[in-house]
C-alpha cells in the first residue's frame, strides 16, 4: 500500500514539508500586490498574517501596534516574506519597530530576521533559540542523508540570531500597551507564547497547528499537551494565532490537544502489543485517520508523528538541548 513507507522515506519526507518550498523562497520574491500571506486585524491594532503554503511564508506571522512601537512576532520562511510583512506594517503605522519576537528556532518562523534588523528591530527569543537556529536548521534538513542543498545551506546559516534571550517571562511594553512573552514546552523546548492581553490575542508560534498535523521532530508530547491545557484555559473569547492553519478559538487548541493525546494513546497501545517501527505505523495510521485523516499535512504527517512518538515513549527520542 502506498503509504506503508520507511523509517527513512518518513524523515526524508518531514524534512521535504518543510524545507521543499524554502529552496524556491530563498531567491524568488512574488510580485508587491501579490501578498503571500492574508492579513486579518484580530483585535485591535493586533494584526495575524496567515501564510498558508505560500513559499515565501511557509508559516503564520503576525505584528502588534502599540502607542510608540511595533511588536513582530516570526518573521517567515524567507526575506521576501518579511520583506512584504514590513511593507504591510509601513502601511498602517509610521512607528518603529522596537521588537521582534521568534515563537522558536525553526527557519519557517525565523528566515526573514535580518529584514527587521536592517530596520531597527530588536530581535528576541527564548534563550535556547540562539544556540539552535543555525545547528539544528542544518540538522534538520540533512535528516534524509542527502547533501543539503549549497545555498540553502547558506541561507540558514546566515539567519540572523536573537540579540537577547528570557527565561521564563519577558513583558515589552509599547506605550501603554502590554505585550507578555512566556516559554511554554511542547514543540521545541525553546518555544515562546505572545500574548497581547487588552486584546485577548494569542499568538502561539508551533504549539498550536490549526486542523494541521504538527511536526514533532523537536517535541514532546507529554509536556506539549499540558501547554495546549494552559493555553485554552484562556477562555471562549480569546483569539488564538497558530503556526500553522487559520486563526482559532479555545476549542480548536483544545482539538489539537485532543490528537496529541489520541496519537499518544493509539501508539501506546500498539507498542503494548508489541508493534515496533513502521509494523506499528502501519497499525495505528488507520485509526488516526479516521478521525484526522482531513486535517492538513496527514499524509506526509501521520506516519513521522507516529514513529517519532513511539521514540518518545521509548526513551529514545533526540530533541534539541
Ligand atoms: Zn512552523
Ligand atoms: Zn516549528
Amino acid at each position: 500500500m502506498d503509504w506503508e513507507i520507511t523509517m527513512s522515506e518518513t524523515k526524508h519526507i518531514t524534512r521535504t514539508i518543510i524545507t521543499s518550498t524554502l529552496t524556491l523562497a530563498v531567491w524568488t520574491a512574488a510580485p508587491a500586490q501579490d501578498l503571500p500571506f492574508t492579513l486579518t486585524e484580530v483585535g485591535p491594532n493586533v494584526w495575524a498574517a496567515i501564510g498558508g503554503a505560500n513559499p515565501a511564508t511557509g508559516s503564520n506571522a503576525g505584528f502588534v501596534i502599540g502607542d510608540d512601537g511595533v511588536v513582530v512576532i516570526d518573521t517567515f520562511a524567507s526575506a521576501a516574506g518579511a520583506k512584504q510583512l514590513l511593507a504591510e506594517i509601513r502601511r498602517r503605522t509610521k512607528l518603529p519597530v522596537r521588537f521582534v519576537v521568534n515563537t522558536h528556532h525553526h527557519l519557517d518562523h525565523a528566515a526573514g530576521n535580518a529584514v527587521f534588523i536592517e530596520a531597527g528591530a530588536l530581535v528576541l527569543a527564548h534563550r535556547n533559540v540562539h544556540g539552535w537556529i543555525r545547528p539544528e536548521n542544518l540538522r534538520l534538513l540533512g535528516m534524509s542523508g542527502s547533501a543539503v542543498n549549497p545555498e540553502l545551506k547558506a541561507m540558514v546559516e546566515g539567519i540572523a540570531l536573537p540579540a537577547m534571550g528570557y527565561d521564563h517571562e519577558l513583558d515589552l511594553h509599547l506605550g501603554s500597551r502590554l505585550v507578555r512573552v512566556q516559554w511554554m514546552p511542547g514543540h521545541t523546548g525553546g518555544d515562546s507564547v505572545v500574548t497581547i492581553p487588552d486584546a485577548r490575542v494569542v499568538f502561539t508560534g508551533d504549539l498550536f497547528w490549526h486542523r494541521g498535523l504538527p511536526n514533532l521532530i523537536d517535541a514532546t508530547t507529554a509536556s506539549w499537551i499540558e501547554t495546549l491545557d494552559a493555553l485554552s484555559a484562556a477562555g471562549p473569547d480569546s483569539a488564538f494565532v497558530p503556526g500553522h492553519g487559520g486563526l482559532g478559538r479555545a476549542v480548536d487548541v483544545t482539538a489539537f490537544r485532543e490528537y496529541l493525546a489520541t496519537l499518544r494513546r493509539l501508539v501506546s497501545d500498539a507498542r503494548q502489543r508489541r508493534f515496533t517501527g513502521d509494523a506499528l505505523a502501519a497499525t495505528v495510521r488507520p485509526t488516526l485517520a479516521e478521525r484526522y485523516g482531513q486535517w492538513d499535512f496527514f499524509e506526509y504527517l501521520a506516519a513521522p508523528n507516529i514513529l517519532q512518538t513511539e521514540e518518545e515513549l521509548n526513551g529514545t527520542k533526540r530533541v534539541p538541548r
